[in-house]
Order: C-alpha cells, then sequence, then structure tokens
C-alpha cells in the first residue's frame, strides 16, 4: 500500500464531465489499495475571471481581499470533486487550505509555504478517507487566506507529497508530459521521459507553465519525483528527478517562451553611483519582482536604465518607477507591453560553447531582432517583439535538433 498524492489542473477539472473523468481515475488508484491526497485547481478559466473582477472593481484591489477571491475558485472543485466521489460510495472529504493548515508567508498571491502539519489528513487518511485539498491556497499565521502564485497548486501538490512522505506525486494536466517546448505552439515538439530538477527550474521559471516553479524547487529541495502525465490517457509521463550522466550529453534540452513580461526604460538617468539601487529598491520594498535588466553604455554623464517585469506587476511597478525617475532626474519613463522572452535551457551547456552564438544567428536568419539577452549556466534567454514567439521558438527548435532522435528519451 502507497501513499499517493495526484494533482489535477483546470482543464483535468473544466467539466462535471471531467470532474467525473477525474473522480474515476482517483477510485481506480484507491481501489488498488493507496492511500490518497487529491489536490485540485479551480475549474479552468475561473481564476482568469475572479482576477478580471478584481481589476473591475477597482485600479489596486487590497492584497488581502484580492486573495480571498481568487482563491474561491478551488473551493467549487473540491467540493465538486468529494460530492462525486462520495456519489460513487468512496469516502471523501474536502480541505481549504486552511484546514489542512498549508501554512505560508503573508505576501499576500505570492505566499510561500512555510509549514504543513499532517495530523488532520493522517487521521482522515487512516480510516480510509480520500483527502481532497484544495491547491493554490495557504493561510498565514494571524489567519489571513493567502495564494500561491498563478499556477500555485503544483507547488500545493509537491509540497503536501514532501509533508506527507508520500511514495508517489503525479501532477495530471492536459498534455502527456514535459515536452522539448510548448506542444501547443510547435507541432514538432517532443516528450522527453526525464528531466532534471535543475533544467525543469528553468524551463518553469522561463515560461514554460508545464509545472510552477516554486513546486519544482520545492521537489528538489525534498528529493520528490514529479510524474507529469495527462489526465487523458494512460501513457508514462515525464519524470522530474536528479540529473543523470545522459542528461548531460544533451545540450539543449528544453525551449520556453514567456509573454507575460513587460518592459520599462527609465531614459536618460544620471549615471551616478547608486543609480540602479535607487531605482530597483522602491520595486522591492513593493514587493515586485524584476526579472531581466539593461543599463546602456553611459553617454555624456547620462544612461537607459531598461527592465522587465511581469504583466501583473506592470502597472504598480510603472507608478513607482515614474515617482523615482522624477527623484532621479531622470528625461522619460517608457514602456513596452508586447515583448516575449525566448529561452533555450539544457545541462549540456555547462560543457559546450557556442550555443549562444548559435541562438542568435538563428535568429537573426529570421530578421528578428534581439532587445535583452541575459545568461546562465544552464540557459540563455532574450527578449523579442512578442509577434514574433511562436516562429521564434520553431526556429530554434529545428536548429537544435530537438525533434530529432538526438532527444533524451528516445
Ligand atoms: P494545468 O491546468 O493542468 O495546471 P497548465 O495550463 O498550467 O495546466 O500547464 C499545461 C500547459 O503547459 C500545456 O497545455 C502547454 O501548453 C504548456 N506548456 C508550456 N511549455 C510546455 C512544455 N515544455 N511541455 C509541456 N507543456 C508545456
Ligand atoms: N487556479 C489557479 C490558477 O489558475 C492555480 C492553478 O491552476 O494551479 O492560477
Ligand atoms: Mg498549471
Amino acid at each position: 500500500m502507497a501513499l499517493v498524492v495526484q494533482k489535477y489542473g483546470g482543464t483535468s477539472m473544466g467539466s462535471i464531465e471531467r470532474i467525473r473523468n477525474v473522480a474515476k481515475r482517483v477510485a481506480k488508484t484507491y481501489d488498488a489499495g493507496n492511500d490518497m491526497v487529491i489536490v485540485v485547481s479551480a475549474m479552468s478559466g475561473e481564476t482568469n475571471k475572479l482576477v478580471a473582477l478584481a481589476n473591475d472593481i477597482c485600479e489596486f484591489p487590497d492584497n488581502r481581499e484580492y486573495d480571498v477571491l481568487v482563491a474561491s475558485g478551488e473551493q467549487v472543485s473540491i467540493a465538486l470533486l468529494s460530492i462525486c466521489l462520495k456519489s460513487m460510495g468512496y469516502k471523501a472529504k474536502s480541505y481549504h487550505g486552511w484546514q489542512v493548515p498549508v501554512i505560508t508567508d503573508s505576501a499576500f498571491s505570492k505566499a510561500r509555504i512555510e509549514e504543513i502539519p499532517d495530523t488532520n489528513m493522517r487521521a482522515d487518511l487512516k480510516d480510509g478517507t480520500i483527502v481532497v485539498v484544495a491547491g493554490f491556497q495557504g493561510i498565514d499565521r494571524e489567519g489571513n487566506v493567502t495564494t500561491l502564485g498563478r499556477g500555485g497548486s503544483d507547488t500545493s501538490a509537491v509540497a503536501l507529497a514532501a509533508a506527507l512522505k508520500a511514495d508517489v506525486c503525479e501532477i495530471y494536466t492536459d498534455v502527456d508530459g514535459v515536452y522539448t517546448t510548448d506542444p501547443n505552439i510547435c507541432t514538432d515538439a517532443r516528450k522527453v521521459e526525464k528531466v532534471s530538477y535543475d533544467e525543469m527550474l528553468e524551463l518553469a521559471s522561463l515560461g514554460a507553465k508545464v509545472l510552477q516553479i516554486r513546486s519544482v524547487e520545492f521537489a528538489k529541495k525534498y528529493n520528490v519525483d514529479v510524474h507529469v502525465r495527462s489526465s487523458f490517457n494512460d501513457n508514462q509521463g515525464t519524470m522530474v528527478t536528479k540529473e543523470d550522466k545522459e542528461m548531460e550529453a544533451v545540450l539543449v534540452s528544453g525551449i520556453a517562451y514567456d509573454k507575460n513580461e513587460t518592459k520599462i526604460a527609465v531614459m536618460n538617468v544620471p549615471d551616478k553611483p547608486g543609480i540602479a539601487a535607487k531605482i530597483l529598491s522602491p520595486l522591492s520594498d513593493a514587493n515586485i519582482s524584476v526579472d531581466m535588466i539593461v543599463q546602456n553604455v553611459s553617454e555624456s554623464g547620462h544612461t537607459d536604465f531598461t527592465f522587465t517585469v511581469t504583466k501583473a506587476d506592470f502597472k504598480k511597478a510603472l507608478a513607482i518607477t515614474k515617482e523615482t525617475a522624477k527623484d532621479i532626474a531622470a528625461k522619460d519613463v517608457v514602456t513596452d507591453e508586447n515583448i516575449s522572452k525566448i529561452s533555450i535551457v539544457g545541462v549540456g551547456m555547462r560543457s559546450h560553447a557556442g550555443v549562444a552564438t548559435k541562438m542568435f544567428q538563428t535568429l537573426a536568419k529570421e530578421g528578428i531582432n534581439i532587445q535583452m539577452i541575459s545568461t546562465s549556466e544552464i540557459k540563455v534567454s532574450v527578449v523579442i517583439d512578442a509577434k514574433y514567439t511562436e516562429l521564434a521558438v520553431r526556429v530554434l527548435h529545428d536548429a537544435f535538433g530537438m525533434s530529432g532522435k538526438d532527444v533524451k528519451g528516445e
């Protein structure tokens, strides 16, 4: 008998018919003699609707109440799945995040899980109850409802698997596993059999939304093997696991894109020590993460300072930056909301030169201009005009031979 944690995403829970399908899958694994903890997302589209409602009611919705609102989508899902399982004759019980409790810090809308006491769940598991937990949500130490950031149910699932020392952690989604790139925009994308935690961390942080980045951080920290697979068939999916020798042989193992960033440029800033800190500190004080940063070479004592933030943080970041720009006597603040970040990722890059050059040449051949560049040991990212996203992904996928037989797992 094993303890199995399964997570079903928005599409898998997207209709009554699909919830029935999820219940049947859960029942099958339960009938095979396993203890089960199920984590579910809101039905597809519901969280977007809730976010839109918050933004319709005022420009900067209160952070605490925003989380109360957006957490409600998952409440519908836990209830419907539990009702369905009970109607099939199974013992099941729904849990809000606070009923587990999933204890987080107080960073509303991007809270981090700090602790998950397992006493309540264990008691239910012991008498054969299927525990159905709302993903994406938790409670802080003051008793406020918190949410974990978009896609956060993945993190709920992996954190629960770590807390319960589960034998299996399965993430059920609408694709068969982790692919060389998003299979919905590149028909040549190939499923990979396994991917290392570090590669998956990069892919997730660079836009491959198949797993939320924090779920991979948890998996790596607590050594949880995560099996990403489809809720619509029984195919073997992708194992996200420890790095091995085979993985190093592959130069580029994945391509990610992210249309969720925006660019803010502070123009004509007096180029003095401390300028970067002056511009960026008020943003970090407001809990806004800045991703890519470029500072131009100074001309006659002035420079341009450009950075990217997510679309969700854009309005707030712009308001803050305009204030800072006044303080530091910058000439102007200009923005671009139509950008896209394209990244190539692979542990093999550590030991191979020329990967970045090949990427730049491939994009140049298509006339795609690179606006910003950033690199790490195992990735190269570029910012380009959003209209070239699909084209860039496809030509890079091709250039690095990723649809060929050199793809690991083939
Ligand atoms: P869920 O609702 O199940 O959490 P998501 O929509 O969050 O599902 O994540 C699954 C989606 O991730 C897929 O439909 C696919 O479009 C996208 N995706 C992006 N990059 C990849 C990749 N490399 N491999 C697989 N899926 C990817
Ligand atoms: N429902 C939340 C979202 O749409 C969490 C999740 O799906 O993982 O972001
Ligand atoms: Mg998701």
